[in-house]
């Protein structure tokens, strides 16, 4: 398969123009048309040479990622189903709020991580995606809004930090100033607390803000939630937090799934409190939609509203997420199934 020239970056692109023989400034003129036109085509990208244009289209794929299915309407929250080139797909959602562009994509087919309320775990982990691949997500989703995100959320299907080095080449393409420049503070990475990972990223240089899902403020408790917690226990999660946020001067978001008689006690509010308070954290309680193959309901709303009451009384930042917010992340992951 040839190269996906969406999975380069602009240094990259560089030197590829220049290996084709063409001087150095044809390499910005390529980048816009990558990026800021968004070309579909070698041909519309008519001030570059012919030469040169035949030259690009037999050593690179411009079509990494195209899009099988998209739902909703304009305006609204919509989902794409996005084909690969050997015949996998995933899933991304746009999410638009007033002049606010986001667009939630995923990092892998499928995912290892086995989260017992996430439709994608089930389903098993296929392969990594590629950092054209990634970008070229978003991409579709410039094409269906006809402009391009300005928020990026890394909380579609896989696991983010499990696929480090293509997730992190992807960012930096678009972070590029002269390309689609999603500005690294704009941009969310959601992670079940992969430890090596958010060491990594915190030395990155980059501002990204954290979205840990932390769903139990007990080891026996989010292990039972999340098999990952067998490998990096809530303390040491919470530890490297905390070097992220020092490092990187940026809040984390808890992720907190709100699952009746599992995790939603007042005693359990009262520990998430004493855990978060040495951190600047800010917590998105979510309650649990309903998936197939999980039996855990969610909680009572009086039950929620109680459990937020104890995080504001103590200090903590914190927000209930509305249904449809919670509808949409349980259904993560589902059109692909369907699909499959
Ligand atoms: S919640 Fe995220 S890490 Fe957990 S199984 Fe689903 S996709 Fe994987």
């Amino acid at each position: 398969m040839k190269i996906v020239i969406h999975g380069l970056l602009f240094d990259e692109v560089a030197a590829a123009v220049r290996e084709l023989g063409a001087p150095a400034f044809r390499a910005k003129q390529l980048w816009h048309w990558l990026y800021v036109q968004r070309a579909a085509a070698w041909d519309a990208m008519k001030n570059l040479p012919a030469d040169l244009r035949q030259k690009l289209a037999e050593k690179f794929e411009l079509e990494a990622v195209r899009q099988l299915e998209i739902t909703g309407v304009e305006g609204e929250t919509r989902k794409i189903l996005a084909g690969l080139r050997d015949g996998e797909c995933v899933e991304e959602v746009l999410l638009p709020s007033g002049d606010r562009r986001t667009v939630c994509i995923s990092s892998q087919v499928g995912c290892k991580f086995a989260c017992a309320f996430c439709a994608s775990g089930q389903a098993g982990f296929r392969r990594n995606l590629s950092a054209g691949e990634i970008v070229g997500e978003v991409l579709l989703a410039a094409a269906a809004w006809n402009d391009r995100p300005g928020n990026l959320v890394f909380m579609g299907v896989g696991e983010p930090l499990d696929n480090y080095d293509e997730v992190l080449r992807a960012i930096r393409i678009l972070n590029h100033a002269e390309g689609l420049a999603i500005g690294a503070r704009r941009m969310t990475l959601s992670t079940c607390g992969v430890i090596p990972g958010i060491q990594r990223l915190a030395n990155e240089g980059l501002q990204i803000e954290l979205s840990v899902s932390l769903h139990a403020p007990d080891d026996a408790t989010r292990a039972q939630l999340m098999p990952v917690n067998r490998r990096y226990p809530l303390a040491e999660v919470l530890a490297v937090c905390r070097a992220y946020a020092e490092k990187t001067k940026r809040l984390i978001t808890f992720e907190y799934t709100l699952v009746r008689g599992v995790n939603d006690s007042a005693a359990q509010a009262g520990e998430l409190v004493r855990l978060l308070a040495p951190l600047p954290a800010r917590v998105n309680l979510i309650p649990l939609s309903p998936v197939e193959g999980y039996a855990g309901e969610p909680s009572a709303p009086e039950t929620a509203r109680q459990f937020i009451r104890a995080l504001e009384r103590a200090g903590l930042n914190a927000t209930l997420r509305d249904s449809q917010g919670s509808r949409l992340k349980a259904a993560c992951g589902q059109l692909r199934i369907r699909h499959l």
